[in-house]
């Protein structure tokens, strides 16, 4: 039997507003515990929750991006549960009304496009932190985080395996990082995934029984939990077994999904709308104001850079990944005036490269979009090889300077004086006659034994064109 991976994606960004969702305290990373808690976070007795102003105009951004319905009166509703890091006992979230419905958001898997369509998105805080380690034994509990405004997003059930679902989570972190609404930062917490998943025969058009799979914090476990999850319950289905709706937790040392606790439903939350906040009303004047700080977004870019520079649709998803490194491509560009698959060569590789193996970030590079152009524009007025230029690049990285004053210390000038090219050419056909003879029998691919003899004499700096051409000449006889 075959079987299909069915997935929905329950996306939590935390966005990025100084101030938690319903209080003044701070939101900052990294404080000692409990420093950044107020009498609202932990939950005083007479204290009134405030809905933050930031939060809620990124959430209609978000919404507006994805082309949501922004709903100009939602409601936030109380999700009880208790837990130790949650001192109110309930959560304030939204439920019936959320602060955008549907819209949708364009993934690629490899060259091919998909349209992943949106339930909801909508407003909530987050809980606090309980800390297992370091305490002999005991639990302690850190509050900081208590009221920190997240925007949950929610699919539809519409991904088909753990490739679509990785496409899509990256997506959805370009895009709020485009937006300038979360930090994306996944280590920390402030980009977390959980996921839904289910298998069904194929072609059946009924969803299996599904298992959540919480606090997945980076691509690598969203993808590694989804592949687990569907083999585990494709195996139960084929011993004859049934699933039972749960949440579960992966095990990242272990590479293994395992159960937590019997899935709730909805209405052991005993969900009403919260007393203590009006209903959030958002104008049509406020939707047009956000509408108008709408930055060029990712798959607009994208497909720009297709039409205008003539890239691959592979290459323009890669370079728009981050608005940074679009930017800093489109600056290379415009530096160098034109020659943009030159430029998408070098960015996505030899820099790119240098800066995943030291760990920073586009913004920080040692070789901004000017210098990098200096050196570009080298290779294409012929001073230097493509190959040369990766020596002059390395240097330039260790700061020895500009690409110019580079390739005269090092005497890295390519040789592009034909007279010169002829004479090194006739000393090698000459000390090689065995090799000429066997050419001109027919043996084609000795081509390559000459050019490297060329390139052997000159260090590496003959113009690679036109030893080509003076050889083939030469060589015909
Ligand atoms: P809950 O809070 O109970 O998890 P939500 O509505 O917030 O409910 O989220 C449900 C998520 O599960 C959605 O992303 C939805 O697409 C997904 N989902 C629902 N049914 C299935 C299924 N059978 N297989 C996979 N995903 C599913
Ligand atoms: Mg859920």
């Amino acid at each position: 039997m075959q079987w299909e991976v069915v997935v929905g994606l329950e996306v939590h960004a935390q966005l990025s507003t100084r101030s938690k969702m319903f209080s003044a305290a701070s939101t900052a990373y990294g404080a000692a515990p409990n420093t950044q808690a107020c009498a609202v976070d932990i939950a005083l007795p007479g204290v009134l929750p405030v809905a933050n102003r930031g939060a809620v105009e990124r959430a209609i951004k978000f919404g507006l991006a994805v082309g949501g319905a922004i709903n100009r009166r939602s409601v936030f509703a109380r999700k009880n549960y208790f837990y130790p890091d949650l001192p109110k006992g309930y959560q304030i979230s939204q439920y019936e009304i959320p602060v955008v419905s549907r819209g949708s958001v364009v993934i690629q898997v490899g060259e091919r496009e998909k349209t992943i369509r949106l339930t909801r998105a909508h407003l909530e805080e987050d809980a606090g932190k309980s800390l297992h380690e370091d305490f002999h034994g005991m639990t302690g509990i850190d509050l900081n985080r208590a009221g920190t405004p997240l925007l949950e997003i929610v699919s539809e059930p519409e991904m088909r395996g753990s490739a679509e679902a990785v496409a899509y989570a990256k997506a959805l972190h370009s895009l709020v990082r485009y937006l300038d609404i979360c930090d994306g930062n996944m280590q920390e917490g402030s980009f977390r995934c959980d996921a839904n998943v289910s298998v069904r025969p194929l072609g059946s058009d009924q969803l299996g029984t599904r298992c959540e799979i919480k606090n997945l914090n980076s691509f690598r476990f969203l993808e590694r939990a989804i592949e687990f999850e569907a083999a585990r319950q494709i195996a139960v289905l084929e011993d004859g077994g049934v699933i039972r709706q749960e949440t579960r937790l992966y095990d990242s040392d272990k590479d293994e999904t395992r159960s937590m606790r019997s899935k709730e439903e909805a209405h052991d939350y005993r969900y009403f709308p919260d007393p203590d906040l009006l209903p959030l009303q958002i104008s049509d004047a406020w939707v047009a104001e956000v509408y108008a700080t709408l930055p060029e977004l990712p798959q607009a870019k994208r497909e720009r850079f297709v039409a205008e520079f003539g890239l691959s649709a592979y290459d323009a998803g890669v370079l728009t990944a981050s608005r940074e490194m679009a930017d800093y491509f489109e600056a290379v560009v415009k530096a160098l005036g034109g020659e943009p698959k030159l430029c998408a060569n070098w960015v996505m590789g030899d820099l790119s490269g240098i800066l995943n193996k030291e760990g920073l970030a586009i913004g920080e590079s040692r070789i901004g979009s000017a210098r990098l152009a200096g050196l570009l524009r080298r290779i294409v007025d012929g001073t230097i090889s493509g190959k040369i230029a990766k020596e002059v690049f390395e240097a330039m990285w260790g700061g020895v300077g500009e690409a110019d004053a580079i390739i005269d210390a090092k005497g890295l000038r390519q040789i592009s004086d034909a007279s010169e090219i002829e004479n090194i050419l006739d000393q090698i056909i000459a000390a090689n006659p065995s090799q000429v003879a066997e050419y001109r029998a027919g043996k084609d691919k000795l081509f390559g034994f000459f050019v490297g003899q060329a390139m052997k004499a000159t260090k590496g700096k003959a113009n690679p064109a036109q030893v080509n051409e003076i050889l083939k000449r030469k060589l015909a006889g």
